[in-house]
C-alpha cells in the first residue's frame, strides 16, 4: 500500500460517520478516487477544512489495491471555488463540472488533460469568464478527451465529409453528423443548422482558443444546447442533476466581450 501524491478536485463528500467523510477526488495523476477522510468532520482535523466541493488540494493517500476506499491522509487546500458565492449560475456551473468528471470517467483512469481543462474553467468560472462559453467547452473537451466525441466533419456512418450546409443531420445514438445516404433509417436523428455545426466544431478544437471569439446567436445558440442536451443524456443514460441549469443556458447565449477572463 504506497502513500501517493496528487493534485485534486473535490467532486463529492458524502458523511461517513459523525467524524469522517468519503470523498469522491478527480486526481491529475491517478484520475477518479474514492476515500475515506476520517476525522474530517471534526473542528480541527488534517484535512483543515480543504474538502470542500469543488475545492483545489494537494492529497496524499494510501492507494489500495482492491475495491476498498482508499484511505486519505492529508489534503492541504490549494485554491478554493468561491464563485458560488456570488452567482448562482457559476455555482451550478461548477456543480456541472464536477458531474461531468464524476459521471463520465472510470475510477482509477487517469486523464491530466481533462483535470488540466476542469482546473482552467472552475478559475475562469471563478474569474468573469462566460458561463456558457466555458461550460460549453469544458464539455467538448471532456467529450473529446473520454473518447466520446461527436463526429462533426465526417459523416459517422461511412467516413465522407459532410459540409455544415443550411441543414445538417445529426445521430444522437450514431454520435455525430450523417449524409444523406447514411441517414435514412436512423433513429433519433435530428436537424442541426450548419451554424450549429461550426460552433460545435469551434468549442471543440483543442488547438485553437477561437470559442472565447464571436458568440453564436441566440437562435444558434438555443438549438445547440438542446442537441447537446440531448446527445449529453444519452450518453450519461439519464438526465444529468443539472439538467434545470442546463436548461437555462439554452436561453442564455454568451455575449461579446464576456469569453475572455
Ligand atoms: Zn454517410
Amino acid at each position: 500500500m504506497a502513500a501517493e501524491k496528487s493534485l485534486a478536485l473535490v467532486l463529492r463528500t458524502v458523511d461517513f460517520s459523525e467524524t469522517s467523510l468519503v470523498v469522491t477526488l478527480f486526481t491529475r495523476e491517478f484520475g477518479k478516487i474514492g476515500a475515506l477522510a476520517k476525522g474530517a468532520r471534526r473542528p480541527k482535523s488534517a484535512f483543515e477544512g480543504a474538502l470542500d466541493l469543488l475545492s483545489l488540494c494537494r492529497v496524499v493517500f494510501l492507494h489500495k489495491s482492491s475495491d476498498a476506499l482508499d484511505l486519505l491522509t492529508e489534503a492541504k487546500l490549494h485554491r478554493r471555488f468561491r464563485a458560488g458565492a456570488r452567482d448562482l449560475t457559476r455555482l451550478y456551473a461548477g456543480y456541472y463540472v464536477a458531474e461531468l468528471l464524476d459521471e463520465l470517467t472510470h475510477t482509477g483512469d487517469p486523464h491530466p488533460e481533462l483535470y488540466d481543462a476542469a482546473v482552467a474553467a472552475l478559475a475562469d468560472l471563478d474569474g468573469e469568464g462566460n458561463v456558457a462559453a466555458i461550460t460549453l467547452r469544458m464539455e467538448m473537451t471532456a467529450l473529446r478527451v473520454l473518447g466520446h466525441a461527436p463526429s462533426l466533419a465526417e459523416c459517422v456512418g461511412c467516413g465522407i465529409p459532410v459540409a455544415p450546409e443550411e441543414r445538417v443531420a445529426f445521430g444522437m445514438l450514431e454520435g455525430g453528423v450523417l449524409c444523406p445516404e447514411c441517414r435514412p433509417g436512423k433513429r433519433q436523428v435530428v436537424s442541426v443548422s450548419g451554424e450549429v455545426v461550426k460552433t460545435l466544431r469551434r468549442y471543440a478544437d483543442a488547438t485553437s482558443d477561437a470559442w472565447r471569439g464571436s458568440p453564436p446567436g441566440a437562435k444558434t445558440w438555443g438549438e445547440l444546447r438542446g442537441a447537446l442536451n440531448h446527445y449529453l443524456a444519452n450518453l450519461l443514460g439519464k438526465k444529468p442533476k443539472l439538467h434545470d441549469f442546463l436548461g437555462s443556458l439554452a436561453k442564455e447565449p454568451p455575449r461579446s466581450g464576456q469569453g475572455c477572463p
